[in-house]
């Protein structure tokens, strides 16, 4: 019998040795940026005014003037050119997981007939790419309005190969945002008007608040061999099928061990291009999964933060392919151990150092502290169904609610400590403070002592955890854009951080001072949305039901979340801050239901073909001979048939109902699908999907991983969880 592609690719990934990287000859602060038009090239290659005025703009969030841009469209060929660079593209964020782009090349002819090469002003600052293809949501039609793409230049351009990536938004000439980027931009504006305002109580200096975001991407490695050998990791990200492993991650002897080499090369190359590409990547550790590592890198600006996380994803799949790895994203890649995904860590700064999430050491600086901790918790409270509808998707689905980090409820961990410091301030005394705070009551503010700086009390189960000088939300998904999250989580904040101004000012018109006003409001605001807060068990079951009391956002059903997307007092809260409005929520809805139920139905279609084609069939023969040995025994030994083989009979039948049973449940999805097609309504045929087509997925794996438990290993055609899980 001639060895199986099985057989090949696993001796193949088992030959491999690393692919040593060679280390550049300048150290990383020295090449760091090398590929990124910053601030450095731009003194450098434009014309001093030209620079004056564009780090003006883009400092103090100006449009950036027409009559310049053809200035800095100059100055930036000219560099792209001397790196190497022919080709330039708009790069922008449509509504799927990665980025899109369209190369064109510098080159142009000039009236005599000559080539040469040029990057007009017009061209860096609006482009028009075929918008039709990319999910709109129905605006397009509706709209008959064709997309552009204009220039992000709070972000900085930078080279991938021999292109200059200009980063941009993309919106339909409605002005319909068709993308992440533009809400996302005017999200972090309204946090940044709105905090400013708040901080005001406590630094009238304060000009400007920047949201931040540190994220750490979570991802699987797995052999380029074994990964071809497997069509559904090929089509759908993950694997529908597969036995767990008879060791996986039991030990826990995977997370922060030694790296393998063959990984440590590949994350070294990675660190190198990303240092280059401007993304300040720091930390690299195991995750807890065999197979599963992570990256970090110091937090930045949340708009360039989530640009360097979607370059670093798309640096990732490049580089693996020089190691002979592919990197899984997919939330879920194997069933049985943890799943992927990116904390975001999220924090309000001032223009000025201040960290508005940290605690101080003054009393002022401790109030603003607890200002900043109170709103964002009234927030999460308020909008906690749409923040998990943010970070909703087909594929996150594996993990939220299904027995793994973190569980389907959006709740805040804060620790024993602020817990206290919060109470304190929704306590009884402070309930009279309207009356006597024209005496001058002094209420002791509370010190928050420093220690909690450094805050070990870390609870992993909690989706939105306060760690010492941030808030990290945990449940976004490992391939997702971490803008959907950020969008939904500044914007609310903005919402909230008015809406406390405008208490405030109300209290102080009525002759309250200022601080015991704040007080006031806060107070309120802690009885009112402290049910968010929850620093127990996320997984268990009793928080279920708890949650379920405290009137929490429960919901499994990913179609169902996003309804959280159209209710009024979202709408409500997207217009008022100016980042989305009903029409742009609603035709980024349908695109989000249209999303998922094509992923559940490419799963389906996957599942189907690989359960027909490769496990029906290889039973089928398995089981034959079986037969035959069987038949042939029963020849030779007819006295003793049932000593001989009753059990393989046992597996035969076995082997025959698995079949059967396979054979029906494919058929049953198949119909469930059809019908489901049927359904014109894109959220009624999301919800049919999740509800008729993905409940076959369980049923039909649970036949195959028995049957490959029990079939010949050297027949089996398709690589195991112990070869995906543990090969480097
Ligand atoms: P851990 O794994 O313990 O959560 P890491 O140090 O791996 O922590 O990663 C934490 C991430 O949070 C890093 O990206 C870091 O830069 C980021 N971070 C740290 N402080 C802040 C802050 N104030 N605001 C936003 N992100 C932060
Ligand atoms: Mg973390």
């Amino acid at each position: 019998m001639p060895t199986s592609l099985r057989f090949r690719v696993i001796e193949n990934a088992f030959l491999k040795r690393p692919v040593e990287v060679k280390m550049p000859e300048e150290r990383p602060s020295e090449y760091f940026g090398k590929y990124v038009f910053n601030r450095a090239k731009m003194q450098q290659f434009l014309p001093k005014d030209i620079y004056e005025n564009l780090t003006n703009s883009i400092d103090n969030d100006k449009p950036i003037n027409r009559d310049i841009a053809d200035a800095v469209a100059e100055g930036m060929k000219k560099w792209a050119i001397s790196m190497g660079a022919t080709h330039y593209t708009h790069w922008f964020h449509p509504l799927t997981e990665g980025t899109a782009e369209k190369h064109d090349a510098f080159v142009e002819l000039d009236s005599e007939g000559n080539m040469i090469e040029r990057l007009s002003g017009k061209l860096l600052i609006q482009q028009e790419p075929d918008a039709s293809s990319f999910p709109n949501g129905g605006i397009r039609n509706t709209f008959e309005a064709r997309g552009y793409s204009a220039w992000d230049p709070s972000s900085p351009a930078f080279i991938v190969d021999d292109t200059l990536c200009i980063p941009t938004v993309f919106i339909a000439y409605t002005g319909e945002s068709l993308d992440y980027k533009a809400p996302l931009l005017k999200a972090l504006h309204a946090v940044d008007k709105a905090a400013v305002e708040v901080c005001k109580y406590f630094n009238p200096e304060v000009k400007k608040v920047i949201a931040y975001l540190g994220w750490e991407q979570e991802y699987f490695l797995v052999d380029e061999g074994l990964y071809a050998a497997r069509p559904d990791l090929l089509l759908t990200g993950r694997t529908l099928m597969g036995h767990e492993s008879s060791k996986n991650q039991q030990l826990d002897d995977h997370y922060f061990g030694a790296i393998p080499s063959r990984v440590i090369e590949f994350m070294k190359e990675v660190e190198i291009e990303c240092l280059k590409l401007g993304i300040p990547l720091k930390t690299r550790h195991n995750e807890a999964a065999p197979n599963q590592f992570e990256f970090a890198p110091i937090f930045e600006e949340c708009n360039l933060a989530n640009d360097h996380n979607l370059l670093m994803m798309a640096t990732m799949r490049k580089v693996a392919r020089n190691h002979g790895f592919r990197v899984l994203l997919h939330e879920k890649p194997f069933k049985g151990v943890n799943g992927s995904g990116k904390h975001n860590n999220w924090s309000l700064g001032t223009d000025n150092g201040i960290m508005l999430m940290s605690p101080g050491k003054s009393k002022n600086e401790n109030l603003r502290f607890i200002t900043f901790i109170v709103n964002v918790i009234k927030a999460v409270y308020k909008y906690n169904g749409l923040l998990k509808a943010s970070i909703s998707s087909a594929t996150n689905a594996h993990r939220l609610g299904a027995a793994e980090a973190p569980p389907a409820i959006i709740s805040i961990f804060l620790g024993s400590h602020l817990t206290q410091v919060l109470q304190h301030i929704g306590s009884e005394d402070l309930d009279n403070l309207a009356a006597t705070s024209k005496q001058g009551v002094n209420l002791d503010i509370p010190q928050i002592p420093e220690l909690l700086i450094d805050n070990t009390d870390r609870n992993r189960t909690s989706p939105f955890a306060f760690t010492g000088n941030r808030f990290e939300f945990r449940a976004i998904g490992a391939e997702a854009n971490c803008a959907s999250a950020m969008i939904a989580l500044n914007s609310a904040v903005a919402k909230q951080l008015t809406e406390f101004k405008h208490d405030v000012d109300e209290k102080i018109a009525m002759g309250i001072d200022k601080q015991n006003a704040i007080l006031a409001v806060l107070g309120e605001y802690v009885k009112e949305s402290m049910d968010i807060c929850f620093d127990g068990n996320g997984y268990s079951d009793e928080w279920k039901q708890e949650a379920e009391r405290r009137g929490l956002d429960c919901e499994t059903s990913v179609p169902l979340i996003f309804d959280n997307y159209l209710t009024d007092a979202t709408i409500d809260m997207f217009s008022s801050v100016g980042v989305m409005t009903k029409k742009e929520l609603e035709a980024r809805n349908e695109v989000k239901w249209e999303t998922y139920t094509k992923k559940i139905q490419i799963e389906a279609r996957v599942l189907g073909d690989l359960a027909k084609n490769h496990v029906i069939p290889t039973s089928t023969k398995y089981q034959s001979e079986l037969i035959e040995n069987a038949y042939k025994l029963k020849l030779l030994f007819p006295d003793k048939a049932d000593s001989l083989c009753g059990k393989e009979l046992a597996t035969i039948e076995d082997i025959g109902t698995r079949i059967e049973a396979i054979k029906g449940l494919v058929d049953d999805m198949i119909a469930a699908r059809k019908e489901a097609n049927t359904i014109e309504d894109m959220r009624e045929r999301a919800i049919a999907y999740h509800d008729t087509v993905a409940p076959y997925f369980q049923k039909i794996r649970a036949h195959i991983d028995r049957l490959e438990l029990v079939v010949d290993d050297k027949m089996w055609t398709l690589p195991k969880y112990r070869e995906l899980l543990f090969i480097r």
